[in-house]
């Protein structure tokens, strides 16, 4: 591996030696910390070992390579002789058409050479937690419970916020996909994904890291790519990776601005990066390892001058009131809180701006029968959005969280490597078809009553394992 002047790496030949990046002495979590109580997750990375303990934990190693390959044995059969790993990596904000930007050329020609699915339709509401749940788990917000960024739920009197399974899983439900592949032998590493810090039944990752938003994009991408040089016993069955840039520049600057075209062409370069060291892994080993690419949601723009301010919405002291920016939520506190006044009122003031949405809405949406879901829940389209004060002073001209029915709300998935067609388009397919087609690439059974069998993305995959 090279650096460029610019600092970024690169590979212009393939040897095993330069494919192993070194990991800086950078703090990462450890198997040793994955099986664990609900709640009292542990960092053990950085702690001084005696050499008898060093002894052990390389006998130990050394077990869980063979537990591994046993258990690969035990349940896959031949496709150990084909051993498949997945790389997903999610680009947060990243709008269907973003990828015919000439900004993601290189992402582009990634998709001619693999499958491109052009409109990825998103879960309700298309926000960042929502989404990568409904991605990583196969399940829908009402199913593993992370329904919007923010919220409260009827049965518990916290609310939950961005990242609060770390501390507290009991918020999630669901296997996902890192989960999977852990219980059934195999390694995941994580390099961020939302919630992927968190343990879900007791199990964590066996590698991952404490979400940190600053972290710079060339420690992402070369600590991903050490993980998928290790020996091939060891190497991780499915390694993530997570970049907010791209959504933070559609918020601050408009899905359209320069800003937002210059943070998509950072981020094709390093998985140009990315690519180029998995497919010489792949020559040189037979590595077996895949690519996806994929988004959470696209992005709208907005106008700050349609803002709707939230201090001008009623806030009954029976309700509590949250708000998701293109919708706003009221919770009941009280059994007699007067639902049909709020309704009544809410509509009064609204001139078109925003509407409840109904029962038979939220239901269409799957957006039912969990204690997350709000009693009342009105929304608003683009170019309006919820905001406190309204537009005054607001560096915003972006938004998501909107029903999926908007076009500006589709993401994007590319995929490529060995077990993908090549040149494939599918025009359509939706957020809850990755898990099961990512399960079966990886040889993993997946649990029962799953909303998607992933038909529409099946195809991507080629005939053997289809
Ligand atoms: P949204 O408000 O839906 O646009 O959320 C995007 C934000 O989620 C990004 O700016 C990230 O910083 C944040 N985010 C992404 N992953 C995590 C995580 N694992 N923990 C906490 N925050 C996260
Ligand atoms: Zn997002
Ligand atoms: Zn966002």
């Amino acid at each position: 591996m090279k650096k460029r002047p610019d600092g970024r790496f690169f590979y212009d030949s393939v040897s095993a030696k330069s494919l192993r990046v070194p990991l800086s002495g950078r703090r990462t979590c450890t198997r040793s910390a994955r099986l664990i109580n609900a709640g009292s997750a542990e960092d053990t990375a950085g702690v001084s070992r005696s050499p008898r303990l060093i002894k052990v934990s390389v006998m130990t190693a050394r077990c869980r390579i063979l537990i591994r390959w046993l258990a690969m044995l035990l349940c896959c059969g031949s496709s150990v002789l084909h051993a498949s790993t997945l790389v997903l990596v999610s680009i947060d904000g990243f709008r269907w058409d973003y990828l015919d930007r000439p900004e993601a050329s290189q992402m582009k020609a990634l998709a001619d050479r693999g499958v491109r699915v052009t409109k990825l339709r998103t879960v309700y509401p298309s926000k960042t937690f929502p989404a990568h749940m409904s991605i990583a788990t196969g399940l829908r917000p009402a199913q593993h419970g992370i329904v919007d960024n923010y919220f409260c739920r009827t049965d518990r009197p916290d609310c939950y916020t961005m990242g609060s399974g770390k501390k507290d899983p009991t918020w999630l439900a669901g296997t996902p996909i890192w989960t999977l592949v852990e219980q059934q032998g195999g390694r995941a590493s994580t390099f961020f994904w939302p919630e992927s810090d968190a343990a879900f039944s007791g199990v964590l990752p066996t590698d991952y890291r404490a979400y940190d938003g600053r972290t710079p994009h060339a420690e992402r991408v070369e600590q991903a790519i050490s993980w998928l040089a290790l020996p091939a016993p060891e190497r991780p069955k499915l390694v993530t990776l997570y970049f907010s840039s791209v959504d933070s520049a559609g918020h601050t600057y408009g899905p359209d601005a320069p800003e937002t075209l210059a943070a998509i062409a950072d981020v094709d370069s390093w998985i140009a990066n990315l690519w180029q060291a998995i497919e010489a892994l792949n020559a040189r080993e037979n590595a077996g390892i895949n690519l996806v690419l994929v988004s959470d949601h696209g992005m709208a723009a907005v106008d700050p001058d349609q803002f709707i301010d939230t201090n001008t919405l009623p806030r009954p002291g029976s309700f509590k009131r949250v708000n998701a920016s293109t919708r706003v939520m009221y919770y009941p506190q009280e059994p007699d809180a007067n639902q049909d006044a709020l309704v009544e009122k809410l509509a009064a003031q609204s001139e078109g701006r925003y509407w409840q949405v109904s029962p038979e809405t939220l239901a269409e949406r799957s957006y039912v029968d969990h204690p997350a879901v709000a009693a009342i829940v009105i929304e608003t389209d683009p170019p309006r959005m919820f905001r406190r004060g309204g537009g005054e002073g607001a560096d915003l001209r972006g938004m998501h969280g909107y029903p999926a029915s908007i076009d500006d709300m589709a993401a994007f998935l590319v995929a490529i490597g060995p077990d993908f067609r090549v040149g494939r388009v599918i025009p359509e397919a939706h957020q809850l078809d990755v898990y099961p087609v990512a399960a079966s690439l990886l040889g993993l059974s997946v649990p029962e009553g799953l909303p998607s069998d992933g038909a529409a993305l099946r195809q991507a995959l080629s005939a053997e394992r289809e």
